[in-house]
């Protein structure tokens, strides 16, 4: 224990000048029974006498510190406004693509959403941070309950998702092709205050968008009206199970867990899942392979079939299942993510045989969706708080936000955002025409492949934007009761589930090989697209020519790697993916400047984008980083020194 000691006890034997700064060296010494100057103990009347002295003195001097504890200067801290009517690049977005009668109700809509998140939604998301779900294996006489024991806040989230028709809004189609604009706005809003309910969101959202492409009807009728329902009452969420311990990535040989059918036609699971998200969930979808009535299995993806089981009947108790334990997070601890052992779950069998993998594949575009929105948002939230921070905390005789570097670091940042934004919101705008069926096949082929690229460019935005963001704060970014480092935690979760960054880009080039390059045709069109606009207007001018340079870049290298083969692309695979990311959100960002509405900042934003390396896949190539002895140094490189590599360097 440390705290202030009385120094100036010792000041009648050692009388320093005025101006000696006593104070200072009072601040950081351990306590210690009092002492004469000498060191040896003072009379009960000497030291009273030392201590009127001593608040004498201290009284005259003005010495901070000296009479309250713990100063008088409290740094203000920042505080979330309504995020809605803070962000002008979110309303003029809404305002320059929805028709007005859709953009009167959305926007009051999101108003109103956005002060019940800043007065109650955040909160809550605090609490579920503070009180992390818990696992109780046994009641109190012992039996085996494996009870997941969640905060009331966490409870009260999923009422309020209910209410707001946070799913529910996208199936209700009430704003037709705009329903999902709708829906993702306000999922943006909601989320970095959510305490990572977002989670069981984006797979209740999958799963229903599931049941919608698979036909809602037997027990999926019911599951979906509950996936779907406005009444907390109601309500459920959905986890989605995929993968076991030999692989998340690769559940194509990952996968162990078998399924046994019954005579009533349902069948029976057998497995070992390694990661359930929001293990609370009422329902899940799930993978596993027939076994016939010799116990073979048909191994590979081809022996994949997608089943949805309840998670619990209908006294509670568990569908043969078993909760091995919860998982030590490095962040989303708010959600429980469990290890089950599937005992005999009873379960439906919702695909065709050997058609899971592309039954589940309309869950994990929406998951990877929700993913995107988490990232983008993250960003934002982090940057109005900095950005308000930087308006209260005073440094070197001025706000922060006066510094011009900090602001360039913090405009950076914003650029950054915007970008991110507008992605989310083009791959809304796509998902709403092909969930109304208005969507042009250049728009199905869009959605297909910029829905992997920017799931896996937004989360590592998001890692670097939030990193930074903390910084804005000084030390007290790092400190965990201010609520700010949780957000980088959670941040980093963002490039792994819902496929890694390098799995997602080895999707993309499939989405190219799978089409025969009709999603790369779609992409350059649609960029030429969103650049026409901007290409009449002079203050865009260079930017749309770095824009168009860069295309044509990539259009070289497309051709160029074509004849290295399969190694080469997929070495350029993840530099291929960031290309497309920059390539496409310039055009966005550039379309957006070139808009009636546009402000100066639009115009900037897009000039500064277009300032970075759009096409990074052409200069690694060009230095030979696809070729084969690139491929070998790399190992060689990682490896040296290591026992795998033993003497063959
Ligand atoms: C907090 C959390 C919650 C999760 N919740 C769920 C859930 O609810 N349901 C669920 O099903 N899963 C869940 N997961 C699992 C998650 O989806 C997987 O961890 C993820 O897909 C990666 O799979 P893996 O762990 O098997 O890694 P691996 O596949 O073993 O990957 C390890 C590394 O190898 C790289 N790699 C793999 N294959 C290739 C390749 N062909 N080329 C180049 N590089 C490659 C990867 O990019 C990665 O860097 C969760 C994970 C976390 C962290």
């Amino acid at each position: 224990m440390f705290c202030r000691v009385r120094l100036v006890s010792c000041l009648p034997t050692w009388s320093p000048g005025t101006n000696h700064k006593l104070w200072k060296l009072g601040c950081f010494l351990p306590q210690c029974p009092k002492l004469s100057c000498r060191g040896t103990k003072m009379s009960a009347g000497q030291s009273q006498k030392a201590e009127t002295w001593d608040k004498c003195t201290l009284l005259e001097l003005k010495v901070p510190f000296a009479r309250t504890e713990i100063g008088t200067f409290f740094q203000e801290q920042p505080r979330i406004g309504n995020q809605y009517l803070e962000d002008a690049f979110l309303q003029r977005y809404l305002k320059t693509h929805l028709p007005f009668q859709v953009l009167e109700k959305v926007s009051l809509d999101l108003e109103r959403f956005g002060a019940r998140v800043a007065a109650e939604i955040d909160s809550l998301g605090r609490e579920c941070e503070l009180n992390p779900p818990a696992l109780q294996h046994y009641d109190a006489w012992g039996r085996r309950v494996d009870h997941i024991v969640t905060c009331p806040a966490w409870k009260r989230m999923k009422e309020i998702a209910a209410e707001e028709g946070l799913i529910a809004e996208a199936y209700e189609r009430k704003y037709s092709i705009w329903s999902r604009v709708q829906q993702v706005a306000k999922l943006y809003l909601y989320a970095p205050s959510a305490g990572l309910f977002t989670c069981p969101l984006a797979m209740t959202d999958g799963a229903a968008k599931v049941i919608e492409s698979l036909g809602i009807s037997g027990p999926l009728a019911k599951a979906f009206g509950h996936l779907t329902s406005r009444d907390p009452k109601k309500f459920w969420t959905s986890g989605q199970w995929m993968t076991e311990r030999k692989g998340g990535s690769d559940v194509a040989s990952g996968t162990e867990s078998v399924a046994r059918e019954q005579p009533d036609g349902t069948y029976c699971l057998y497995g070992f899942k390694w990661f359930t998200s929001a293990t609370d969930s009422d329902m899940t979808l799930t993978l596993a392979r027939i076994m016939d009535a010799q116990g073979r299995v048909e191994q590979g993806s081809r022996g994949l079939s997608l089943f949805f089981l309840e998670v619990r009947d209908k006294e509670g108790k568990l569908n043969g299942i078993e909760v091995q334990r919860l998982k030590e997070k490095l962040g989303t601890r708010q959600v429980p993510t469990a290890e089950l052992l599937l005992d005999g779950s009873k379960a439906h069998r919702i695909s065709a045989e050997g058609r899971g993998v592309a039954s589940i594949a309309n869950m994990l575009t929406i998951t990877r969706i929700h993913n995107v929105i988490s990232a983008v948002a993250g960003m934002r939230r982090m940057i109005n708080l900095a950005r308000e921070y930087a308006s209260k905390r005073v440094v070197f005789g001025k706000l922060i936000k006066d510094h011009p570097l900090h602001m360039q670091t913090m405009a950076r940042l914003e650029v950054e955002t915007r970008g991110a934004f507008l992605m989310l919101m083009e791959i809304a705008r796509l998902l709403g025409l092909e969930e109304t069926k208005m969507a042009s096949e250049q728009d199905l082929h869009l959605l297909r492949l910029l829905t992997p690229v920017a799931k896996l460019y937004t989360g590592k935005q998001a890692i670097a934007v939030i990193s930074e963001g903390l910084e804005c704060f000084g030390g007290q970014g790092y400190m965990e009761d201010t609520g700010l480092p949780v957000a980088l935690r959670d941040a980093q979760v963002l490039t792994i589930w819902e496929g890694t960054t390098n799995i997602l880009s080895l999707d993309v080039l499939r989405s190219l090989t799978k089409s025969q390059g009709q999603v790369l045709d779609a992409f350059c069109s649609g960029v030429q697209g969103k650049l026409e606009l901007a290409s009449s207007i002079s203050e865009l001018e260079s930017s749309v020519q770095l824009l168009q340079d860069a295309l044509h870049r990539l259009g070289q290298f497309t051709q160029r790697v074509g004849s290295k083969g399969a190694v080469a692309m997929e070495l350029a695979a993840r530099d291929f993916a960031y290309t497309l990311a920059r390539i496409y959100t310039g055009a966005l960002l550039l379309e957006h400047a070139a808009q009636p509405d546009a402000t100066s900042t639009d115009t900037y934003t897009a000039q500064r984008w277009c300032k970075q390396d759009l096409c990074p896949v052409d200069p690694e190539e060009k230095a030979g980083c696809y070729d084969d002895k690139a491929a070998s140094m790399d190992t060689y490189l990682v490896y040296e020194g290591s026992p795998v590599l033993k003497g063959k360097l």
